[in-house]
């Protein structure tokens, strides 16, 4: 078995008035939020679907089914810090995690320390392995957005 898996996760979310717009646990101010079941954390999905990816566990919908009230407003952190203590993941460690955002608005560069720092907390990682990038779709796609992630994880026996 090798030392190192990657697992790649995408996710988007469509931009809908009367919602909060939570981007990697932070409430970023703007005048619509993302539509969905949970709290439509768009990067956490994505970094879930990277993990589960990573170890060929399936994806986000077979562990929290959008069909399961349990998850309604679910807060997606919480959904991140499950899918870490799951024991399959007991014996890797995450080297490093990448995302990139994907949104025409709001800016998001205010907020990218920010959004690191609480997934740095989240996962028990160092600040220095946590990467978020964002950019535009250069109104490709105006009213959603989207997250790519990818993440390295080392067998550690
Ligand atoms: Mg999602």
């Amino acid at each position: 078995m090798s030392r190192f898996r990657v697992g790649s996760g995408y996710d988007s979310h469509r931009l809908a008035e009367g919602r909060r717009l939570v981007l990697c646990g932070l409430t970023i101010p703007h005048d619509r939020g993302l539509q969905g079941h949970s709290d439509a954390d768009c990067p956490v999905h994505a970094v879930i679907d990277a993990l589960l990816g990573a170890l060929a566990l399936g994806d986000i919908g077979k562990f929290f089914p959008d069909t399961d009230s349990a998850y309604k407003d679910a807060d997606s952190m919480e959904l991140l810090k499950i899918v870490l203590n799951n024991p399959a993941f007991s014996s890797w460690a995450i080297s490093n995690l990448d995302i990139t955002i994907i949104a025409d608005k709001p800016k998001l560069a205010p907020y990218i320390e920010s959004m690191r720092e609480k997934l740095s907390g989240a996962m028990k990682l160092d600040l220095s392995c946590i990467s978020i990038k964002a950019k535009t779709s250069e109104k490709l796609v105006p009213d959603a957005v989207q997250c790519h992630a990818a993440v390295l994880l080392e067998y550690i026996p």
